[in-house]
């Protein structure tokens, strides 16, 4: 999982954040304080990028920058900054950020920036070995491809985001909304009913009794989880 560090303590931004970034297929690890963003790091040694809020209530953005620093890490730091004012971009640039985003900021703005810091920090082990392992079930990225227990099934490419997008929310409700929205796009104007058939055609090829079925299971009046 590629995870990211959210340090916010406005709760409305945070969730905002945090729902964009779930929906780009990261991790958001939430913080509201610099002390919790602090239990949160030494709890998850691979998170890869922060976001950082600079006014906090016991502490600011760029004092937690500092420590991240100074405690060797490498990972990727973008400051998110309500002031437009060039002295803070400077300040939070001079204590080691790589990048900062001036609030308000438009969701596809913030992943464009965490995508490329990703790639920048070499987040995408994932990516570059080509291959996510959730249980006995193996996605081939490269050749888009899936196995189960080594064997090969083949995929249309809307079942295989609908996997990726499933290995990428290991034993998380997805709604059917959001893998409407991250599979066909925002912009499709059919019916929610389209996942449910790809669902059901899915079940077909990686369950082992699609009328039973263990891997794909429905969340009732909501969605789909996958639990590998
Ligand atoms: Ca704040």
């Amino acid at each position: 999982m590629k995870k990211v560090l959210v340090l916010e303590d406005e709760s409305s931004i945070r969730s905002f954040v945090v729902i964009n970034l779930r929906r780009s297929g990261y991790e958001p690890i939430e913080a509201a304080t610099g002390e919790e963003a602090f239990e949160q790091i030494k709890k998850n040694p691979d998170i890869k990028v922060a976001l950082l809020d600079i006014m906090l209530p016991d502490t600011d953005g760029f004092e937690v920058c500092r420590h991240i620093r100074a405690s060797g890490s490498k990972m990727g730091i973008i400051m998110l900054t309500a002031r437009t004012q060039e002295m803070d971009k400077v300040t939070g640039l001079m204590t080691g950020a790589d990048d900062y985003v001036t609030k308000p900021f438009s969701p596809a703005e913030l992943t464009a920036r965490i995508d490329a810091l990703y790639r920048r920090v070499g987040g995408e082990d994932e990516e570059e070995s080509g291959e996510i392992v959730r249980g006995i079930f193996k996605l081939n990225t490269r050749n888009r491809s899936l196995e189960k227990n080594g064997e090969r099934i083949r995929l249309t490419q809307v079942e295989y985001s609908i996997v990726k997008l499933f290995m990428d929310n290991p034993g998380k409700a997805l709604s059917r909304e959001e893998i409407l929205n991250a599979v066909w796009g925002k912009d499709y104007l059919g019916e929610l009913k389209i996942v449910d058939v790809n669902i059901r055609r899915l079940r077909i090829k990686v369950e082992d009794d699609p009328t039973n079925p263990s891997y794909i299971t429905t969340v009732w009046g909501y969605g789909y989880k996958w639990g590998f």
